[in-house]
């Protein structure tokens, strides 16, 4: 299945590795097809069937769905247009790819390249348990461990700026597979 141009497993893995998509948003993502789904079964749609669901516990599912739909079509990966045939508002799957991904994308390398400027900056040290972050003052007034885990804190600068930069290859690599797609 073939979303915005790229394949679902490779969108979801994207998802889930650079704009901290949950769970539950995946999920959604994982169960789209190229069928239409209509707005007023997206339970059924995505849990099944739900006859002996509480109506109120319906309804909270399925706010909870159409927020995810709704975060999904701000990324350009889904659209909700009312259906020609039947007048019924619908959810489709937008297969060939658009500008909206691509300005997502945009925006996540600027954050990164920020992010790569103030690892070259400072002097980090990190907590090789729970991953928390200190400057080098902090880190020295800490006496070098953590404080939640007892554990010595390493100089991770070199570490964090490679491991920043092969995501900046990876998200430039797909903008640019993006934008040969949409011209
Ligand atoms: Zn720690």
């Amino acid at each position: 299945m073939i979303i915005m141009g790229i394949k679902k497993e490779e969108l979801i893995s994207y998802l889930s590795k650079y704009f901290d998509f949950t769970k539950e948003e995946l999920d959604v993502v994982s169960k789209l097809n190229t069928s239409q789904i209509p707005d007023s079964k997206l339970v059924e749609y995505f849990y099944g069937p739900v006859d002996d669901l509480p109506p109120t516990e319906k309804k909270t599912i399925e706010r909870q769905i159409r927020r995810i739909l709704m975060k999904l079509e701000e990324f350009g990966l889904v659209k909700c247009v009312r259906s020609c045939e039947n007048g019924l508002v619908v959810w489709k799957v937008v297969e060939s790819p658009g500008v909206d991904l691509s300005i997502h994308v945009k925006r996540k390398i600027e954050d990164l390249k920020n992010k790569k400027q103030r690892y070259e900056h400072f002097t980090i040290f990190s907590c090789p348990s729970c991953g928390s972050e200190y400057h080098f003052s902090d880190a020295f007034s800490l006496g070098f461990t953590c404080p939640s885990c007892g554990i010595t804190l390493e100089e991770c600068k070199k570490k964090k700026i490679e491991e920043i930069e092969k995501k900046i290859e990876d998200l430039e690599s797909l903008l640019n597979y993006l934008s040969k797609r949409v011209e």
